[in-house]
Parts: C-alpha cells; structure tokens; sequence
C-alpha cells in the first residue's frame, strides 16, 4: 500500500492523505487550513472514492474543488455533511470578505453533496471489494475514524478525542496494523475537564453576581453547544449568537451522534437564539452570549466585545485554541483586541479556560498503544513536536511524513 501526504502532515490542519492499494486510490479529508492567506493541499491526481472524517474545515473545506475535477463518491457521516456544507459555503463567504480568490463556487458545494454517501458508525461500506468502517472518533458530533479492511488492517483516525465529553463520547479502541493517527497535542496535556468545566461556571457565575456579562467566543462546531450544555444549569440568560445556531439545529436532528440528546436539547432550548440586529442592540440584557468566532477574528463576538471592554465588571472567557496570527492570541498576549480595522486595549476581566476537542500527549500514547498497530503515522501536528510521541512508540515502526512526502509499506 502507498501513501501521499497532499496536506497536514507537518503541519495542524489541511488533511489531504491518499491510501493506494488493491482497492484504488482514495483520498482522505481535503481540507485548508484557514490562515491569511488560506494555506491549501497540494493539487491531487484523480482519485477513486474521497473518505471525510468530519466537518471542519481543515478536514473539509477543498472536498468542493476536488469533487469539481473529479466527481467521485463522497463518504462521511450525515452530521459531516450538513455542518460541513455549512462550512464550505462559509469559507466562500470568508475567502470574498478577505479579498482572496474563492477556492470554488456554491454550486460546487451543491454538487459535492449529491456525490455524498452517507455512513454510520459499525456500518461497512465497500471500496474496490475492501470494506470500509466508519468508527466513533470523539472530538465532535459525526467524527469519524476509518478502518479499512485490506491485507493489513489500516485505521486512519482524522481528529480524535478519547475522553468522553458534556457532547461526545469518546474514540473506540480498534485494532489495527497500520495506524494514522493525528499529533495535534503532541507535548501538550489537557487539564481535567470536570474540573475546568466547574472552574468556567464559577468564573460565569463570580462575573453576573458582580453586575457584569460573560462573553464566551466559541466555535460555531461543537465548542457552542458544549458550552451551551456546560452552562445549561446555572439558569442565567444565555444568549447564543452566530453559526453555531445552525449547528445546534444540525446536532439537535443528529440524536445517534450525541452523547445526551436530551441534554443537547435542553441546553439549546434554554438559550435565546440571536435573530436580529435589533436582539443584538439590546444584548445588555444577557448574563451571558456564545457566540462566533471563537479566536475572535470577525463575527458577532466583537460587536458584544465593544461594548463591555471597559467594563471591569465584565469579561472574556476564552475556551478554544487560539492560533498564533489570531485576534484572540493577540488579546491574550497583549491585552489588545482588533476592533473594525481598530487596534483597542480591552480593560474588562480576560481568562482562559483549555476544553479542547482533541486528545492530549498522554491520551494519544496510551490510545494507540490500545489499538496495537506494527506502523505508526504521525500526521496533522507541528513537525519538531511529533518526534516527542514518536519517542514514546518503542517496539512500533513511526514514520513522521511531510507535505509532498510518499511513503511504500
Ligand atoms: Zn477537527
């Protein structure tokens, strides 16, 4: 079987990996990675069939432009393919406000999703004769893992998370010979979840009894709804503004791929959603807004941000990972927040709190090591910080490819 890393090898996000054998060539994930400029996958040959993990865009977001050469099935899970075709419209949305050429049209989405086949979890699906198994993945809604049936077991991972979570359970174990799995935290361990999840309350709670509002920028993709979930019991006003409202739509009729869909719907049904701008005049009335986007580069998150930064009653809860070019880096590191083309100092309460979607160093080692393959492949993590889990795979074979890379098993 051969290899081609197209995208995110060395790199987080961008996921472009192509599987060669006996069964043709599929592509797994096409994604970009959105920067300024966005940074695309190399340009591939034709493909067989594409197999999607999940919905981000990093996984997703050029399956339009691959699918408009070559339309070939598209297999995924239906909440991949309802959130990720909101995302792919989005990132047409984004690439025109940014000034940058658009990757495809909205009819290539359109035609991306008449090409998918949907999938379930456990259900086989059939490539070339080799069968194909979407399995549990964690880290959002739908995710799914691929293992694939050839001479030597493959499990291609996409993003992972194994702690269960207030939204998702957490991967399954599979046994495998072959394994590629994603490094994203390589080096890094997560706090314990239980424990920051009561530390936000906490922090939510110290903010409204004090007279201010909490503002939670989240991404429209999972973070919302967690937090809408996580929150759901404190009775405040929660308000919810931005994609993720679609979201919570998409997750509330995706009853299979939830850990609680009562919980989900509950939460939901307690916030207020954001309809109008006029909602969003009288926003001072919330204790607390979810809302768009959650490194806070665009989205309603400013609007609101504006009118409490010199609050000190009030504040900025962060949850998500914020990549180094963004605003809300830039908040962290310095204090200041670009505001409409505006560098402004913000003077109300900043905190942070690490609830990510993915596995930490820790959780990654002991997951593969369950899953018990020969091979290793290190993907979707940055390059020099791979070699540290590497270093924890004696006994396996690890490779660590780079974009462009082939690689012969
Ligand atoms: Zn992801």
């Amino acid at each position: 079987m051969k290899f081609r890393f197209f995208g995110g090898a060395d790199e987080v996000g961008g996921l472009a990996v192509m599987l060669e054998d006996g069964f043709g060539k599929v592509m797994f994930d096409y994604g970009l990675i959105p920067r300024d400029p966005p940074i695309y996958p190399l340009q591939a040959p034709p493909v067989d069939e594409i197999v999607l993990t999940h919905a981000h865009v990093d996984h997703s977001g050029m399956i339009p432009w691959l699918t408009s050469r070559y339309p070939v099935k598209v297999h995924g899970t239906m909440p991949t393919k309802d959130v990720g075709r909101l995302l792919m419209l989005d990132s047409i949305k984004v690439a025109k406000m940014e000034g940058f050429p658009e990757p495809y049209e909205p009819g290539d989405v359109d035609d991306a999703m008449k090409l998918f086949q949907v999938e379930r979890f456990g259900h086989a699906f059939e490539i070339g004769g080799t069968e194909f198994i979407p399995r549990m993945a964690g880290h959002i809604p739908g995710a799914a893992m691929h293992e694939i049936r050839a001479d030597r077991n493959v499990l291609f991972t996409g993003d992972i998370h194994t702690a269960e979570t207030r939204l998702v359970h957490g991967a399954e174990d599979v046994k495998t010979d072959v394994m590629v799995v994603e490094s994203t935290y390589a080096g890094r361990e997560h706090p314990d979840r239980k424990k920051t999840e009561s530390e936000l309350v906490d922090r939510v709670n110290e903010i409204v009894g004090r007279g201010g509002q909490a503002i939670l920028p989240a991404f429209a993709v999972g973070r919302t709804q967690e937090l809408l979930m996580i929150l759901g019991k404190t009775g405040l006003n929660i308000w919810v503004d931005g994609m993720g409202r679609k979201v919570n739509a998409i997750y509330n009729r995706s009853r299979d791929y939830v850990s609680s869909a009562t919980d989900l719907r509950k939460a939901c049904v307690s916030a207020y959603e954001v309809e109008t701008n006029e909602d969003r005049y009288h926003s001072d009335r919330a204790d607390v807004i979810v809302t768009t986007s959650g490194m806070l580069d665009g989205g309603p998150a400013l609007g609101y941000i504006e009118r409490i930064k010199n609050d000190p009653k009030s504040g900025i809860l962060i949850s998500g990972f914020q990549v180094e070019e963004s605003n809300g880096y830039r908040l962290l590191s310095t204090g200041h927040l670009e505001i409409n083309g505006v560098l402004e100092k913000i003077n109300c309460e900043v905190s942070r709190f690490d609830l990510s979607a993915h596995a930490g160093h820790s959780e990654i080692v002991s997951f593969v090591n369950r899953c018990d393959p020969e091979t290793v492949i290190l993907v979707h993590g940055d390059g020099d910080k791979r070699k540290l889990l590497a270093d924890e795979f004696d006994g396996r074979k690890v490779f660590m490819p780079k974009k462009g890379d082939s690689l012969e098993l």
